[in-house]
Parts: C-alpha cells; structure tokens; sequence
C-alpha cells in the first residue's frame, strides 16, 4: 500500500497557511485502486465540487480498469476466450500508450505480464516465489505485440491476461487534473499514492515541491524536485515486496525476460513530464530496462525528464537539474544528451 509523500504534504500545508480567503486550501482523502490519495486545490468554497466530482471519476476509472472487478473491461477482455470486446475511449487511450512505451523500451513494459505477477502473489498479498517451470510456462503467453486494438476493439489472445496497473494511475491523475482544470482551478496538486500531478503554482506563485523517497528507509528524502503543471511520478522496489524465508527480498515490477523482480541495481525511477499516462508507463519501463538502457532511452526521447536512484548515487537528467535539490544521503551526478 502506497505512503503520501511526507513533504509534499507539508508543503501543502505550509502553502495553506497566511494565504488569503480567496485561496483556500480543500482537501479530499480517497481511497481506491488500493492506493490513498489525497487530492488538494486552492480556490475559494465552489472548489470542493469539482474535487467531489473528481473523487466519483476516480471511482467511475477504477471500475472500467481493475483486473479483478468482474464489471470492468478489462475483465471482459480478459475472458473473452480470445473474442474482440469493445472498450471506452479511456481505456483504448491507455493501451495505445502500453503499444507505444513497450515498443520504445524493447519489450520492457508488458502489460501481458498479469498471469506472472499474480504467480508471485503480487496481487493478492499471499506472496510466493514461483518455480521455473511455472515462470517458463507462464511466459509464453506474454507478448503485448499479440494484442489488438483497431479503434476501439480489444482483442486480447486466448491464454493472455492483460492489466493496466503499471500506467492507470498515471492516467486517472490526468483526468483528474483535466476536471479540476476545466471547472477553473488554477492551484492544485494531487498525489496518487506516488503519483504527484500538479496544476499551476501554489497559491504564493512558486513551484510546488515533490519529494523524492529513500528506497533504504528513513524519514531522509534523496532531493526534491520543484515544478508546475507538471507529473513526478516514481516507480520503486520498495512499494510491493515481500522478503522470503532465505532473506532475499522480492519485488513487484517484474523483468519480461526472466519473470523474476527486474534486479539491475536501480532501486527507483522518477519520472517527470507534461502526460501522467506517459510518465506512468516510463517509470515502470525505465526501471526494468536499468540504468544504462533508461538512459539511452531518455536522450531518444525529449517529452521526459529523470531522476534514476542506484544503491550509491543518483542520476539526474539535465532538464530537470536547475529544478532539483539534493538531499545528503546519495551523492549525483548530471545526466546530459
Ligand atoms: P508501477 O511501477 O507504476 O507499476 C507496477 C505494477 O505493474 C506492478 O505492481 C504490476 O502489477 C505491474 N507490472 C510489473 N511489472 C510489469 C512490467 N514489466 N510491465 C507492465 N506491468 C508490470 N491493487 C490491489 O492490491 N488490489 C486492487 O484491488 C487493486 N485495484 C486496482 C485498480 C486499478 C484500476 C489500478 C490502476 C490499480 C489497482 N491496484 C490494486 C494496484 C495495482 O495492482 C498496482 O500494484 C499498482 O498500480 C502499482 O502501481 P505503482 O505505481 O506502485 O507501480
Ligand atoms: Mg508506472
């Protein structure tokens, strides 16, 4: 279950306090898609209906996407037997940026990976380590490049299970920011469990600070970084695991090549960009793919900006450098094109 960003809460408190009536901060606490969230806008009282509204969205998305609720479409793809179903402009809309990132990240991000993940237990919390054979088996039914999507039909291959975790959160804080944005909220900030989208400035006109969270524990942030209107979102070891009897220590985003925890030394990815759903689908990609891959992947691209956590140093990319903050844990190097 994911934390609230300890800074980023204070620093919403403190952009509260002294600020005059007209910016009032209103809060809302949800809790769904297993995660707590806690979305926040400045305005006076007629902000708390859209934040109402945008609660009841979250809600309406968690429904059509979640894997395990039987009335959602990524159910019916899912038993479909292999028969095209056809889906919203929403969920088609995450899909075609699951194609798009597992393309450009060589296969990292599998959306078909379901089956694997629930054999680690990842999904029900009764946590396991699965043998070989049954990693082996399982995997030959993961392969994104077999499903299809034509407009609006889905069309996931008998034997394949497919779930949008890795991205939906990412997705659902654009709609939600895109609601608050068109009811005419200039100021606020909303953290999806580890998934921060911001709107605007805080009410005082600066950038909103995110905190970037110590893998190894602690209360000690590894940096922060300051932006407006933009999607920090991070993707990590520590988040979903669990440690085996033998004291080796498993985690939830799994490497497509093996089926095990991707193990490459990053302990996690911080991506930040303009789209939540691109941001989502990258942090979980970059992660698989390690340090090197991840940054090769970056100077290919230009709509991302990175913040990559090994077990001795962080590496920071250009763009968002003049933006960030180190913390005294790890020492940082500049990632440049
Ligand atoms: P991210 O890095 O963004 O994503 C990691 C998740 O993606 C993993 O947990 C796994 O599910 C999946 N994954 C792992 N490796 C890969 C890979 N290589 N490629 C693609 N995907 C991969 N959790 C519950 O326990 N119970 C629920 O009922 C539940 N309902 C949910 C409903 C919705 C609509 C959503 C979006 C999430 C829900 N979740 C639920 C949480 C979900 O299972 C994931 O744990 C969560 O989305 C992970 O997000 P993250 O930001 O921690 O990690
Ligand atoms: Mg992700």
């Amino acid at each position: 279950m994911k934390r609230i960003f300890p800074l980023a809460a204070a620093c919403l408190m403190l952009a509260g306090c002294g600020a005059q009536h007209a910016q009032q901060k209103h809060s809302r606490d949800v809790f769904a898609m297993d995660t707590y969230m806690l979305l926040t806008a400045y305005g006076n009282d007629s902000v708390n209906e859209p934040l109402i509204r945008a609660e009841e969205k979250i809600t309406a998305l968690e429904h059509m996407l979640s894997v395990t609720d039987a009335g959602s479409e990524i159910y019916a793809a899912n038993h479909a037997g292999g028969a095209p179903v056809t889906v919203s402009d929403d969920t088609a809309a995450i899909l075609r940026t699951a194609a798009s990132v597992s393309q450009e990240s060589g296969g990292a991000l599998q959306i078909s990976l379901y089956p694997v993940v629930q054999a680690w237990g990842f999904t029900t919390g009764s946590y396991r380590v699965p043998g070989e054979a049954e990693i082996a088996e399982l995997l030959q039914n993961v392969d994104d490049t077999r499903i299809s999507l034509e407009g609006n039909t889905l069309t996931v291959p008998d034997g394949m299970q497919i779930d949008l975790g890795a991205l939906a959160k990412g997705y659902t804080g654009d709609a939600v920011t895109a609601l608050l944005r068109e009811a005419g909220i200039t100021s606020a900030i909303v953290n999806l469990g580890g998934n921060v989208q911001t709107i605007g400035t805080k009410p005082d006109g600066s950038k909103w600070t995110v905190g970037i969270e110590n893998p190894f524990g602690g209360d000690q942030l590894l940096g922060t970084v300051h932006v407006g209107n933009k999607a920090v979102i991070t993707s990590g070891d520590y988040e979903r695991f669990f440690t085996a009897e033998d004291g080796t220590r498993y985690w939830h985003i799994i490497d497509p090549a093996d089926g095990a925890p991707a193990d490459n030394g990053l302990r996690s990815v911080t991506v930040i960009g303009e789209s939540g759903l691109r941001c989502d689908a990258l942090s979980t990609a970059l992660f698989v793919e390690g340090t090197e891959k991840a940054i090769a992947h970056w100077r290919a691209c230009d709509d991302f900006e990175m913040i990559l956590v090994t077990d001795d140093r962080l590496f920071v990319t250009e763009g968002i450098v003049d933006d960030f903050a180190a913390g005294s844990v790890l020492p940082w190097e500049e990632i440049t094109r």
